[in-house]
């Protein structure tokens, strides 16, 4: 039997709502509404496309969303002028410095980066005061991805507490702190990488399963227990044929839309995990709009908290 897909586009859409009043509230007390800026260093496609969405989905939620571009050819002097810029501008609220920088800026700009964020406006949760808040199950602005994925589990009531939770990947943006959340709901949680032995067999275990890795289709139906819940963090855009034909199966929509366009969207677990999962994510249309409903929601909570409403 097919797995039940869980639709993060709809929860995202309620999350979105339920976020209306408090920004309707914080603006008629504090005489603006709360205000995200956006930092954009170079010109990746796809980060033009991730930040435009953000950028849109706060403004129509009444918050002030505010784009800061930098130039491909930018320091991490300037990269680090402007975030303090931001931090001592009272009506930003929320400061979200999208990733990836430009190479140039150096090997540890996003950690430099990241570290110069005002804690109190990081709506990334990437500062190591609000890592380590949440590692001390305290947490106030926490990574928006996995922070997504949570709600649409606890949304969803997937049983938690005892059970196996095995996350595929660890970084500092999706991998650990998807543990930390689901080790802070009772689970059982195994972090896997790249040098982790007998992977197929670990995630066969997993009673909720995270894949975020960031390779199109690894996680084949071997992976993954009868009826487990998958979440499928991973958005590849696949433009090979050869790799197109080994993760789409043929005649299925995605096969089609890659036939016409050149190009797909998939996520990092093959749509054979279907048939085995108990429930699963659809890539798009999962996880991503539900990282977009936590930034608008961390911008809310980032401008109650300074605000000393929260
Ligand atoms: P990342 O920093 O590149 O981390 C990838 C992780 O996967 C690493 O921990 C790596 O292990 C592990 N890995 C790589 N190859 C592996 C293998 N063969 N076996 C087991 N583990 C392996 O990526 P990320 O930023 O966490 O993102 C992961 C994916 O999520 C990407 O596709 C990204 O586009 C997507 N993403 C989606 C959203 C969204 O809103 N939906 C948001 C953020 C990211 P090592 O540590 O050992 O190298």
């Amino acid at each position: 039997m097919a797995a039940r897909r869980l639709d993060g586009s709809s929860w995202a859409a309620r999350l979105r709502e339920e976020v209306r009043p408090r920004v309707e509230r914080f603006t008629a007390r504090a005489g603006r509404p709360p205000g995200l800026a956006v930092v954009l260093a170079g010109t990746h496609p796809a980060s033009e496309i991730y930040v435009r969405n953000k950028i849109a989905t706060v403004t129509e939620h009444g918050c002030r969303g505010e784009l800061f571009r930098l130039a491909e050819t930018a320091s991490l002097d300037d990269a680090l002028a402007l975030v303090r810029r931001l931090n001592a501008d009272d009506r930003v609220d929320a400061i979200l410095v999208q990733s990836p920088l430009p190479a140039g800026m150096g090997a540890d700009a996003e950690q430099q980066v990241f570290d110069a964020v005002d804690p109190a406006k990081d709506v990334d949760g990437f500062h190591p005061t609000n890592v380590g808040l949440l590692v001390q199950k305290r947490p106030t602005l926490v990574a928006c991805t996995p922070l997504g994925c949570a709600e649409l589990l606890d949304r969803e009531q997937i049983p938690l507490t005892g059970r196996h939770a095995v996350v595929i990947g660890r970084s500092d943006i999706v991998g650990k702190p998807m543990a930390l959340l689901l080790l802070h709901r009772d689970a059982t949680v195994t972090i896997c990488h790249s040098r982790t032995r007998d992977l197929p067999q670990v995630c066969r275990s997993a009673d909720v399963l995270v894949a975020a890795i960031g390779r199109p289709a690894f996680v084949t139906a071997d992976f993954v227990k009868p009826g487990a819940t998958v979440i499928d963090v991973g958005i590849n855009r696949l433009t090979d044929p050869a790799e197109a034909a080994r993760c789409l199966a043929p005649d299925s929509p995605k096969a089609r839309q890659f036939a016409q366009k050149g190009s797909v969207l998939i996520g990092d677990v093959h749509p054979d995990a279907e048939a085995v999962a108990g429930a699963i994510t659809p890539v798009p249309g999962g996880v991503g709009p539900l990282t977009i409903a936590m930034v608008l929601r961390n911008t809310v909570t980032a401008a109650e908290r300074r605000a000393g409403a929260g």
